[in-house]
């Protein structure tokens, strides 16, 4: 049986694939445990699938590596992977670099002592500024609206116990948050602080229309609380508008008729219909994601699988539908 599974999403990395190849091994063969690589082609257009390919062909007896049909994000990708993981401890690492391969003995330390989700901080991030304060300010947002508790939800090098991917695997959800789900599944979560560089080579794959996509997933995912605060806004401003009407009413039968503020109304008008807009908006975000549940459209499709062939594979089962849609990252 596997002991460790590190599973990598891979797009369009061909500038880092062999520096990543490199150290990764050398510290997993420094282990002395049993493990695997599981890699994901998330529908890469460069020459990412034929490098994995080439190491697959160099390290078949622990790789394996998932090819995606199409582009389908990050968490996606990592689920497909999660789909086709034997080890107890499962590891989640980028492909960049960002996350040095050196630092998977610190979780898997703390796994050994019984964890079965270890987060990671991380130490001096390494990205630009505005990703960084936009992080932070999200960070504070889920904190203060959700129920999960992690320090810095934006890194997904994390180590989850196999009870846990079990779980995200069977109720896959479209369009979730893994690191955030896998902390509602967790019996025993904890962190530790982790070294963060800055990207290897290449580009970071996320634009910030996908960053504020993922966002609305992380919070549409597991809080009602911009719903709730839209209907307490609307009882608000219904009760300050009707004592409003009152007075106005009032006015017109001690004053008479009167034109005069018609652009304070519209000032006020303006600014009721950018809330109205907004709580459309909110309102969008989740039916689009209910549609999106109950479409129940895979999340991937899986073009191919290079595995060795082993009769006695123990594969955390598939679950009928691979839904997702699920973008990725702060
Ligand atoms: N990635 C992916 N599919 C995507 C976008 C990203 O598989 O649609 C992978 C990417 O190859 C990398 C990881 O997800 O291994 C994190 O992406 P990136 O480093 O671009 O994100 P950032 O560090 O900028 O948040
Ligand atoms: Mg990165």
């Amino acid at each position: 049986m596997t002991q460790i599974s590190v599973v990598i999403p891979v797009y369009n990395e061909e500038a880092v694939l062999q520096p990543l190849f490199d150290r990764l091994y050398r510290v997993l063969d420094g282990l002395q445990r049993s493990y695997e690589v599981v890699f994901v082609d998330d529908g890469s257009r460069d020459s990412s699938p034929s490098l994995l390919r080439a190491q697959f062909l160099l390290r078949p007896d622990v790789t394996r590596v998932v090819l995606l049909r199409a582009n389908a994000g990050q968490h996606s990708a990592i689920m497909a992977g999660f789909s086709h993981v034997d080890g107890d401890y499962i590891v989640t690492l980028d492909a960049d670099l960002q996350n040095p391969p050196e630092e998977i003995p610190k979780l898997l330390e703390k796994m050994d002592q019984g964890f079965d989700y270890v987060g990671s901080i991380r130490h001096e991030r390494q990205d630009k500024r505005w990703r960084d304060l936009a992080s932070r300010a999200m960070n504070l947002v889920r904190e203060k609206i959700t129920r999960i508790r992690i320090t810095d939800q934006g890194c997904m090098f994390r180590a989850y116990h196999r009870s846990i991917v079990r779980a995200l695997v069977e109720h896959s959800e479209s369009q979730t948050f893994i690191p955030a789900l896998a902390f509602i599944y967790a019996a025993n979560p904890t962190e530790v602080v982790i070294e963060h560089h800055a990207r290897a080579a290449g580009e970071s794959k996320y634009s910030l229309f996908k960053l504020i996509h993922l966002n609305f997933d992380l919070i549409t995912s597991f809080s009602l609380v911009p719903l709730q605060m839209i209907s307490m806004t609307g009882i608000a401003i219904s009760a300050l508008s009707t004592l409003f009407v009152i007075y106005l009413f009032l006015r017109r039968l001690v004053v008479g008729p009167e034109a005069e503020g018609v652009f304070t109304l519209f000032a006020i008008l303006f600014f009721m219909i950018g809330l109205l807009l907004f709580a459309v908006g909110i309102l969008g975000e989740y039916v689009g994601r209910i549609y999106g549940e109950i479409r129940k459209r895979p999340s991937y499709l899986v073009a191919e699988i290079l595995e060795k062939p082993r009769a006695e594979r123990k594969q955390v089962k598939k679950p009928q539908r691979e839904v997702h849609l699920a973008r990725t990252k702060p």
